[in-house]
């Protein structure tokens, strides 16, 4: 069409046979409407007939033209009138987020027409008539209820409790203008206030309010609307309102009878999506109906398909029991159901083997000890510890720390450089029946003088040359202190005494309050770990895996383990040489590395450092969102590549993929013994597709933070979902979805944690800290990449 020259509206008549013909319509909107059109009919039929009769056709004087009205409006619809009206919507509007956000298959093109599929939609008798009781016991409209059904499936499918819902509305509220034909119809935005979980009926009535409400004021153009909100600028998307739902009477809308003829709709494929989401029904006498249409640009088929069958099953529901609250509507279908909660968990292998098989990493590795006693454990700077040297010098470890009073459920903490006493106090210390406490060389003074404050270890194994680093009176072991303090000591084996409830380690991360917290690994989890890796990689005799990660941090735990449980050996890397992408890749070459576990920063400067790979390698990669270019370029560098994802709270990892060159990052299953529930703020399953907060159950969960109850109360709460008695979700704060086969999909943070080259950071931590120095009045902390690769953490300061 062309509006400046016109025409706006086009006929044509199509003759299949003699009495057979398709009338085709085809009008600009901007010179008509859905009223319009039902006039178009009505009057083309009084026409009819007076034209094949040969009578003069008598249509009724209209009392006014579209082009009254228009003056009229713009008259009417300026000044205090406006001004009111605007107020009135804006009004209602604040506070309801601009863009509803479905969980979309791909990223949205940014601008431009977009493709729109077509689902058919249809309610039978049964349910149309439970439809139409419920709207009469409530005193709403067929409408309202339609409205209130979809508003809860978008609110479902988005997580979001505030949404607006668009839907068209006549505006004839005047007799004159209602046979004019021309554009009245105005476009309400419907915002739709779900928190607080109510009744379906309370919501049902909230949407009752908001219509009427609506209706009373719909004669401002919604354009209008739009230039007053200056909602964000996003050409991607339609402003304020983004889906559609209507309720239209099929009757009117079909009905024409001309003497002579029959009319009948004809369906015309329409590939433009208007909506990211239009829901327009028609109610036919036993039924109702209609298209779902979705923008194809960002919408899979399949997806659209599962958002008609939770609308079905949400309005099965919820005629059924207009009592039940929002939260207890199925968010999914029976079968989607068994399959995400039961199917995609099914992670279930036995914690023991066998009778008698070890169960602590204690127990795995005396008998790997014995099986592979002459072999290399660990490696060093020109030094080497076999497996008998190293299983009888940790026993002469346990037995000193036995005598400094340390035992089960106590801690002992680990301050020292990366030597050959590394893995002998780990294992040493584990023997004693104790947990350690790993304390940071990099850490400031202060935050271990904390950890030790809150933690007290009973003694702390060190080294003479660190001792400045810890806190006046902290009581200490030297390990290297003129002649060996182990000396005296028996290397015959020795019962830890432990039980696999016991902690085996404490490891302290970020806390968002300015204090950080130490998570309570217990033996149990910690062998439930190794096993799990163990199903997915293994590394044995001949492998040789490098320890690069400081021992604070939990990503270390399958170096420090892995190898050494497995009859591997583990090269243990400097500092300096780990945090440098050239070094480290010729440390690989020189330690015949065949196991490599590192972050992404850390394979990113290696990659900038011209590392080739070695193909022999397997690659480990975790603790930060892998990106698809990285996963591209390391591939080829090895014998393949996992990511795994996981906080320390679950111990180390919890879900697993092996990379594929092609698709979507993926941070795969969870592993063995490990569930995973993606659910919403009231802690209900999201919907398949849509993004929720990654809960973690089963064996990997940790005790609970050390000496905060309160803190674990809130983030490690009772598992609803499993049956099983006692058991516990840890809630991680990540936000995921599943893709259909039940990959999960990373979808970034629902707080203020951010991870800085693998290392998890809370800002709230640092900001608290900040608000601490004298002058500082507020503070904010922001995670910055202003160039790829390049992230700082950016502190902007308010002071006086
Ligand atoms: P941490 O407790 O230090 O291991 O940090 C755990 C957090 O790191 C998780 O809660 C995620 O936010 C993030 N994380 C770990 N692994 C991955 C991964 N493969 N992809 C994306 N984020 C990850
Ligand atoms: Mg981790």
């Amino acid at each position: 069409f062309s509006l400046e020259q016109g025409p706006l509206l086009r006929l044509a008549l199509v003759r299949l046979a003699d009495r057979s013909h398709i009338c085709w319509l085809s009008v600009h909107h901007i010179v008509n409407d859905w009223v319009s059109f039902q006039t178009f009919w009505r009057e083309l039929a009084v026409l009819y007939d007076a034209f094949s009769s040969g009578r003069a056709p008598r249509l009724p004087e209209l009392p006014a033209q579209y082009s009254d009205f228009a003056a009229w409006q713009r008259e009417w619809m300026s000044g205090e009138v406006l001004k009111d009206y605007l107020d009135w919507w804006q009004q209602q509007l604040e506070g309801f987020p601009r863009f509803l956000d479905l969980p979309e298959d791909r990223p949205r093109p940014a601008s431009g027409t977009a493709k729109g599929g077509r689902l058919p939609v249809r309610m039978d008798s049964r349910l149309t008539d439970e439809l139409r009781a419920l709207a009469q016991r409530e005193g709403a409209t067929r409408f309202m209820v339609v409205m209130a059904l979809c508003a809860t499936l978008f609110h479902r499918l988005s997580g979001q409790e505030r949404i607006v819902v668009g839907t068209l509305n006549a505006n004839r509220n005047r007799p004159e203008i209602e046979p004019v034909f021309g554009y009245f119809l105005t476009q309400l935005p419907f915002p739709i206030d779900l928190s607080g979980d109510p009744p379906f009926r309370e919501l049902l009535a909230r949407v009752r309010k908001v219509a009427l409400g609506a209706y009373a004021h719909q004669e401002l153009p919604f354009g209008k609307l739009v230039e007053a909100m200056q909602p964000e600028r996003d050409l991607s998307r339609q402003p304020l309102v983004q889906t559609l739902v209507q309720l239209l009477d099929a009757q009117t809308a079909f009905a024409g009878e001309m003497s002579e003829l029959q009319l009948q709709p004809f369906e015309v494929e329409d590939d433009n999506a208007r909506y990211d989401v239009m829901i327009a029904l028609y109610e036919f006498e036993h039924a109702i109906g209609g298209p779902l249409e979705y923008n194809a640009d960002v919408f899979d088929a399949t997806t659209a398909g599962r958002m008609l069958d939770l609308l079905y099953c949400t309005t099965e529901a919820a005629v059924k029991d207009p009592g039940a609250r929002l939260s207890e509507l199925p968010a999914f279908s029976e079968a989607a159901r068994q399959q995400v909660l039961v199917e995609w968990n099914d992670t279930w292998v036995p914690a023991l083997t066998s009778a008698g098989e070890p169960e602590t990493v204690v127990e795995l590795f005396a008998a790997q000890a014995a099986r592979t006693p002459a072999a290399v454990a660990w490696s060093g700077d020109g030094w080497s510890l076999d497996y008998a040297r190293l299983d009888e010098r940790s026993n002469r470890l346990a037995r000193r720390l036995r005598r400094l009073g340390v035992g089960p459920g106590e801690l002992v903490g680990i301050y020292l450089e990366r030597t050959a006493e590394l893995p002998v106090t780990l294992l040493g210390t584990l023997k004693s029946g104790a947990a350690y406490l790993p304390l940071d060389l990099a850490h400031p003074a202060e935050r271990r003088a904390f950890m030790l404050e809150e933690a007290r270890p009973v003694v702390v194994l060190t080294q003479e040359h660190l001792l400045s680093g810890l806190p006046e009176g902290t009581r200490t072991l030297l390990l290297d202190a003129g002649s060996d303090p182990l000396a005296d000591e028996s290397g015959e084996p020795i019962a830890s005494g432990a039980d696999p409830e016991d902690r085996a380690y404490v490891i302290y991360t970020s806390g968002s309050t300015g204090r950080p917290k130490g998570v309570e690994i217990p033996h149990r989890t910690l062998a439930n770990f190794v096993r799990a890796m163990r199903r997915l990689y293994t590394v044995g005799e001949g492998d040789a895996m490098p320890a690069i990660t400081t021992i604070a941090f939990d990503l270390s735990v399958p170096e420090l383990y892995l190898p050494m449980l497995g009859g591997g050996t583990t090269p243990l890397l400097t500092r300096e040489t780990a945090a440098d992408g050239v070094l480290l890749a010729r440390a690989l070459d020189a330690v015949h590395a065949t196991v490599l576990q590192a972050t992404p920063a850390t394979y990113r400067q290696m990659l900038e450092a011209g590392w080739a790979g070695r193909p022999e390698m397997l690659l480990l990669c975790g603790a930060e969102a892998m990106s698809r270019d990285l996963a591209d370029r390391l591939l080829p560098l090895g014998r393949g590549l996992w990511n795994f994802y996981g906080p320390t709270e679950t111990t180390v990892w919890s879900t697993a993929w092996r990379v594929e060159a092609e698709g979507p990052i993926s941070v795969g299953r969870p592993i063995a013994n490990t569930r995973i529930y993606l659910l919403d703020s009231r802690f209900s399953p999201v919907p398949l597709g849509s993004i929720g907060e990654v809960c973690i159950g089963g064996e990997g969960v940790a005790r609970g933070y050390f000496r905060r109850p309160e803190l674990t109360a809130e983030r490690f709460v009772p598992d609803p979902l499993s049956g099983e008695p006692g058991a516990r979700l840890y809630r991680t704060g990540d936000l995921a979805r599943y893709r259909p086969g039940g990959l999960l999909e990373y979808s970034g943070r629902a707080d203020h944690q951010v991870k800085l080259r693998g290392f998890r950071i809370e800002l709230g931590e640092i900001e608290a800290r900040l608000r601490q120095v004298p002058g500082v009045s507020e503070a904010v902390v922001l995670l910055r990449e202003d160039r790829p690769g390049d992230q700082r953490l950016t502190a902007y300061l308010a002071v006086g």
